[in-house]
């Protein structure tokens, strides 16, 4: 049985946004990806952080697996020099495909739809379909809106308690990167 190295699936913008803090953060997650020889899961857009995350991914010669959906392929720049590139027919096989490769999610700042994967994954694991950890990676505080909004969601009584529980935050890369380091360790990630 050979043991595959941990993947981990990164939901983040497809701009820059504002603040240099988001932009630094995306560099520091790719780098820190292949110091620690984790695949990078991602949207396969060479835009953005996303495209940020990739390159600093490869930079560093880091193993990189894309996903994008064929109609996204011109607007979101395919980055077609990963070490594996996946065009599928929807956005859902994209989220699926992505999703079912990964050991840990990590969402960096982002818009709509970083929001819309990471209540999709967070959904899936309330409901018991997986238990892989989900992580906000809270650069210069991009999240704090969020993680309230969760716990105002537990508090008003239309979640239990443990939702917020399946939210870790983690306040920068080299904390993150601890993290993990101790779920890799523990968890038995996909074998082959
Ligand atoms: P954003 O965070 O809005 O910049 O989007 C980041 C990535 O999420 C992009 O690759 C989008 O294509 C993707 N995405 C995933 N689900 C959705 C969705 N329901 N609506 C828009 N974008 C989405």
């Amino acid at each position: 049985m050979i043991q595959k190295n941990p993947s981990v699936c990164v939901y983040c913008g497809a701009r820059d946004g504002v603040l240099p803090e988001y932009a630094a953060c995306a560099d520091a997650m790719g780098r820190a990806l292949a110091a620690n020889r984790w695949r990078l899961i991602y949207g396969a857009g060479d835009v953005g952080l996303m495209g940020r995350v990739a390159r600093a991914a490869q930079d560093g010669g880091g193993d990189t697996f894309g996903v994008i959906p064929v109609h996204l392929l011109q607007q979101e720049v395919g980055k077609r020099d990963l070490d594996r590139f996946v065009v599928t027919e929807t956005m859902h096989e994209r989220k699926k495909v992505m999703f079912m490769n990964a050991d840990a999610a990590v969402v960096l700042p982002g818009g709509a739809g970083s929001l819309d994967e990471f209540f999709e994954v967070l959904t899936w694991r309330q409901l018991g379909l997986h238990d892989k950890p989900i992580y906000l990676l809270n650069a210069a505080g991009y999240w704090d809106p969020l993680i309230a909004l969760v716990d105002h969601v537990v508090r008003q009584g239309f979640a239990d308690a443990a939702l917020s529980g399946l939210v870790r935050v983690a306040d920068s890369v080299p904390a993150l990167v601890t993290a993990l380091q101790a779920d890799f360790g523990r968890r038995n990630t996909a074998t082959e």
